[in-house]
């Protein structure tokens, strides 16, 4: 896509950065945020100027539309810095399609595509310092949007804040990953909003996750709600199975977000010649797989954690744990799409997107 630079911007540029006192080596996921962040009101029917000012408080009232009713949905991407001080984004259209996607759903108004590139390039523009070189490091991008407009009547807002604001992050290994296929409770229902990043989708599901940490899991894997015996998704990621060489997933949906990381994945591992079967996977051929041994891997996708690998999970009271293996798909892919992502590879599918100086 042409980078389009004739976009009006108000930026008023923070008197400090705070990068000194922020150690980069300890990092947080999601803790720490840069000196800036962008702005967009939407009133009287229209996106307005995007602004980008020191990153900080916001002043709403009480009445916001968002406190009461939930209107607000949101993303996730990343930007990485090569070996020349390039900076790159993966895939960002998919980004900008799917958050339009989700705010069609909340009916919220949709943000204008030029609007989004030249307001995101700019704020990394000012942030460069914050992107460290380093495979691993980047900068997690975080637009959103909110109902802003005061009133508590059960009806969309007609006021509205874009907003994007960035949090330096690294790659670094979170322990091994038990999850429980979930018995009972649902993250999505059949015409309902699990396809879309609906701020909502998450907060319901922190309750049945803490339960499943009580029980000694660090995730769910959501099953369908109708039946509760098809296996769709982990917390925030897309779910993989690999059955003996062959890799499957289920199909999105209505219910199940469609992963720039998964729709990444099929492709290049489709390309290398490993079979990816499309389809619904029941819990009971996993449970029957994990028991004759063809089950050698299971493994979250999405942005943040690019992919997770899973080493056990438990149903009906029964734990099973799959075996460590040496050459492992999720190593393999996971490192050919990071590569990409930094620039370290050829990038066959034109996935890059550089950000011009
Ligand atoms: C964001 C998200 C994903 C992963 O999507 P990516 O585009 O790969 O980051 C998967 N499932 C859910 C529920 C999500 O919110």
């Amino acid at each position: 896509m042409k980078n389009d630079a004739t976009i009006a911007l108000d930026i008023v540029k923070a008197p400090t950065s705070k990068i000194n006192s922020v150690d980069f080596e300890n990092l947080n996921f999601g803790h720490i945020f840069t000196d800036h962040m962008m702005i967009c009101d939407y009133k009287n029917g229209a996106w307005q100027t995007p602004q980008i000012k020191p990153y900080g408080p916001i002043q709403l009232e009480p009445a916001a539309k968002v406190f009461h009713y939930g209107q607000a949905v949101f993303e996730g991407m990343k930007a990485f810095k090569d070996d020349k001080d390039n900076i790159w984004m993966f895939r960002p259209e998919e980004n900008f399609n799917r958050i339009n996607k989700s705010a069609h759903r909340l009916a919220i108004p949709e943000f204008p595509k030029e609007y989004f590139f030249a307001a995101l390039e700019e704020l990394l523009k000012m942030e460069k310092d914050w992107i460290k070189k380093g495979f691993g490091n980047s900068l997690y991008i975080r637009p959103f949007v909110i109902a802003t407009e005061p009133g508590v009547l059960a009806a969309p807002g007609t006021e509205y804040k874009f907003m994007i604001i960035c949090s330096p992050a690294k790659s670094y290994y979170n322990g091994e990953v038990r999850v429980q296929f979930s018995e009972s409770f649902s993250r999505a229902a059949d015409g309902g909003v699990g396809y879309a990043k609906a701020a909502g989708n998450y907060g319901a599901q922190f309750y049945p996750t803490n339960l499943a940490k009580a029980e000694g899991f660090q995730q769910i894997i959501w099953t369908d709600a109708n039946s509760h015996e098809f296996l769709e998704e982990a917390g925030t990621m897309n779910i993989f199975f690999r059955i003996n060489d062959t890799l499957v997933t289920a199909p999105t949906n209505d219910r199940i977000l469609d992963g720039i990381t998964r729709k990444s994945l099929i492709q290049i591992a489709e390309e290398e010649g490993v079979k990816v079967e499309v389809r619904r996977v029941s819990v009971k051929e996993i449970v029957d797989a994990a028991k004759d041994g063809s089950l050698k891997e299971i493994f979250g996708t999405g942005t943040a954690a690019v992919i997770n690998p899973i080493q056990g999970f438990g149903y009906k009271g029964e734990k099973y744990e799959l075996k460590p293996l040496t050459e492992s798909y999720a190593t393999h892919f996971k490192e050919k799409l990071m590569k990409i992502q930094y620039n370290l590879a050829e990038d066959k599918f034109g996935w890059r997107y550089l950000v011009k100086e």
